[in-house]
This record gives structure tokens, sequence and C-alpha cells, in this order.
């Protein structure tokens, strides 16, 4: 979900270092993508009538957010209501800001207590994270079965390092935070995704999506912008505000503090797009605004309804680059390219899950893919990256730098998906990656999803196949 960096940094020369097939060690999950209700029946050539619906017994998560009077820190509660489609003993929950990629900027998550009815004790583990580890583990007293529900709180401390393009930061009068709780690294149907970090720079999580609500305490004069549908601020008191938002389909939220200058649009499909700038940021609020509401429109006509009521972005000081979360994105370069490749992740990352440890392609390299369908001429998909040696499906700790990671999953990635389109017939691959999207939504989907939405485009199969991105084993058994 780590959104390219600037384009300019892709597209420089990275030498591929000594890329060896390893396709032949990607596993795919034995266990069916789902065990929701959102889990497509295995038929062939079938495509759903509707969007699925996401997990009725998704679980609730309450955030309750401080940021300090410095700005440098944020103190939070976390609620988590959980019920598990299969039998537990513990609660994992990831550490995101501890990451090799991360914890070096300054940045630390901290749980400062645990609580429930059901609560033995909490404990980290290192998960080849920073101190004080990037997985914490919650124990409960009893198995919990499936279907039934323990709810936990967790308080934590998250210290916000030097700016930097990152998930968590502050430069300046900007705060900004997201993966900045604790994350419950629940994977419906299969379990819990303890996949240890790795030094590159993208993601390694895996998440549900949350019946989330979100409340921010800040300075009275910070502007604050984050995931979910927010309410109007309160009346200052004592010094500060209190932002809050729901979004019933977060896996994650994202939170940016700042002296923001908002503009609001309503786009024609009824998305309510809330954007800011600062103060002499580098594009006019209401031509970012306008960026945002184009992206969501071109989307839209091939990838269906855009997935959320609310997205809401905030320009960042020029990092180069963009991070996308559900409903809300990070741009920290004032460029409508990478733009529309973040808004393409509402869909591929936000609704269509993955685990971006094992199948980091399945957002990235479809974002990339979707941004060049938008913008042909962007260059931001370098089509001279399909012939490098290297498979586009590997797992994360499979690329031995970011360099060979960006190369092979979106340059190559994206590529691959644009010859297969060019390959199967433009309409029938469009039409394919729809009933993808449709199947799949709000679940958390794997490489076998996508192999069962192209299985009536053998020729589109052909190219991801040799691309590596597919696998015999990710056919239909
Ligand atoms: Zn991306």
């Amino acid at each position: 979900m780590r959104a390219r960096r600037a384009a300019a940094a892709t597209a420089a020369a990275f030498l591929l270092t000594g890329c060896t097939s390893f396709a032949d060690t990607v596993a795919a999950p034995e266990s069916p993508p789902s065990a929701s209700a959102a889990a497509p029946e295995p038929d062939e050539g079938t495509c759903p009538a509707e969007r699925a619906e996401p997990d009725p017994d998704r679980p609730e998560i309450s955030l309750d957010f401080t940021l300090s009077d410095d700005r440098r820190s944020v103190t939070g509660t976390e609620t988590v209501v959980f019920t598990p489609d299969r039998d537990v003993r513990e609660l994992v929950f990831r550490l995101v800001p501890n990451g090799p990629d991360s914890a070096p900027a300054g940045n630390r998550l901290v749980v400062d207590d645990v609580r429930g009815d059901d609560v033995a004790q909490g404990r980290y583990e290192a998960a080849g994270a920073g101190d004080p580890g990037g997985l914490y583990v919650v124990d409960l007293e009893d198995e919990l079965g499936a279907g039934e529900s323990t709810e936990v709180t967790l308080d934590f401390s998250l210290a916000l390092g030097s700016g930097a393009f990152d998930r968590v930061g502050v430069e300046g009068p900007v705060s900004w935070w997201a993966s900045g709780a604790p994350l419950l690294a629940w994977e419906p149907g299969v379990g819990w995704a303890r996949d240890a970090f790795v030094p590159l720079s993208g993601e390694t999580a895996s998440s549900p999506v949350a019946d989330t609500v979100v409340t921010v305490s800040a300075p009275e004069d910070l502007t604050v912008l984050m995931t979910g549908a927010q309410a109007e601020p309160s009346a200052p008191s004592g010094g500060r505000r209190t932002w809050t938002s729901e979004e019933p389909v977060a896996r994650d939220v994202a939170v940016a503090a700042g002296p923001f200058t908002t503009t609001e649009a309503t786009t024609p499909g009824g998305t309510r797009v809330t954007t800011g700038v600062l103060p002499e940021g580098d594009v006019p609020g209401d031509v970012f605004n306008a960026w945002t509401v184009e992206a969501i429109g071109d989307l839209e006509e091939f990838l269906g309804p855009f997935p959320y009521e609310t997205l809401s972005v905030a320009l960042l000081p020029d990092f180069g680059g963009g991070i996308e979360y559900p409903s809300m994105i990070f741009e920290a370069t004032p460029s409508p390219e990478v733009l529309v490749h973040e808004v393409a992740h509402q869909w591929f990352y936000g609704m269509v899950g993955n685990s971006q440890f094992r199948d980091p392609w399945l957002d990235e390299a479809f974002a990339s893919w979707a941004e060049a369908v938008v913008d042909p001429g962007s260059g931001l998909v370098s089509e001279e990256a399909l012939p490098l040696p290297g498979p586009v499906g590997g797992a994360m700790d499979q690329y031995s730098n970011s360099g060979q990671y960006f190369r092979l999953v979106y340059d190559k990635g994206g590529a691959a998906l644009l010859e297969a389109q060019r390959t199967a017939g433009e309409e029938a691959f469009a039409a394919a990656v729809r009933c993808y999207v449709d199947a799949t939504a709000w679940s958390i989907a794997t490489p076998a999803d996508v192999y069962r939405a192209l299985s009536d485009l053998p020729a589109a199969l052909a190219v991801l196949e040799g691309a590596e991105a597919l696998g015999e084993d990710d056919a239909p058994r």
C-alpha cells in the first residue's frame, strides 16, 4: 500500500541485483481468501451481480488520539471488539511505526497498558522490528471460540519522528500519523498475520475492515483531516478542539493535523471530497481538490463506484510520493498522476484488501495499472520493465532492496497487467477486473481470486504467468 515515490525516484536506473527466480517458493495460502459472507463462489466464469458486502461480524474499533501541545507525540486508547471466525487464544497487533523503514526516523509505538475481561497478559514479539518490537500479543485467559466476541482495550504512546516520506511524522506546523495505533493483524479465514518486517520502503501488514470510530484532540489552531466521515469539531476548550469521524469499513486510519486550508466538493457519484493544503503550499487548494474529484471520476469509469462515502486528502510538504489509507491520502508530492495512483488504492488495498507482505502486487501493480489506464502518457508505469527477470508476485522478503521491489512489483507488475489487457482485449479484461473487484470487496483477496476472475481469458493468464505474477498454485482446484 505504500504509495510509490515520485516518478523520478522510481524511474531512476535501479540496479537489479542478482534476480533469481523464486516463484516456486511463493506459497499460495491454502485457506480460502475469506470466511466472510463476501467470499465469492468458486464458480468459474461468473461475476457477482453486485459488489460483495463486508462481513457483518467484522471488528468494531474505537480509536481515541490526543496530539500533544508540542505536536511531536500522540497518546491514545484503542478499544477492539473482536469476533474471530476460527478459534484463537490470543490477539495479535502490528506496531508499524517500529519497523526498520520507520523507526530510524524517531517513530516509536509503545503499548502502555492492556485490559479486558478475557485478557491474561500482553507481550511484545520482535518480528524484525526495532525496540520494543513489531508485534504486540495479547494472551487470553481461555480459548475464544469462532463466533464468540471479546473486548480488549489498549493504551498506547506514539512518538512522531522527524519529517520524511513516512506514515508518521512531524514537519514544521503539520503532524501526521497512520498505522499509528496497534493494528489488528487478523486475516479472516487464515489467522494472525505475524510476518516479519523487512527493510524495504513498503508495507507488510494485513488487517480486516472494521467498523471504526476515531476521535482526535488537537491544539485548537490546527485543522484535522482523517479517515472517515468527519463531524464538525467541538468548540475550543482549554486551547484544544476535538474532531470525530466514522468509517464502517476501515482497515486502518490516517490523521493529519496542521494549519490546512480545506476545500470541499461532492463528486457526481456522491463522494464527499475534502482536501487540505498548507500555507504557501505547492498547489492552490481549489486546483488540488479538482485533481482529486477528477481522479475519482476517471477511475469509477472502469472500477465501479468509489468505495467510501468520503475521501480526505492532505497535501503534505514535498517528500516525493504519497501514501494511501482507507478514505484518506497523504499526498507528499504535487503530482496529479501520483494522486491518481493513491486514489486507485482506495479500490486496491482499501476495498479489495490483500496481505501486503505475501502479495504486495495485488495492491501496487493494480494501482499502477489503473493509473496507467487513466493517464496513458504519464510514464509512471515503465513498460520496458516487462522483460525484467524476477517475479511480480513475490512476497516482501523475496526482494533484496527497495529498488528491485519497485521495479518488479510496480513497474513490471503494472506493465504485465497492461499487456494482459492488450492481449485479452481491452473491454473483456476491464470487465474481468471489475468482477474481481466486486467479488472480493471488503475481504482480503489472494492471487487465486485474480486467477478465477480471469479464467475465461487464457491469453491474459498467460501474460501474468509469464511475468511470474500468477503461478500454477493459484489455479482453482
Ligand atoms: Zn501504491
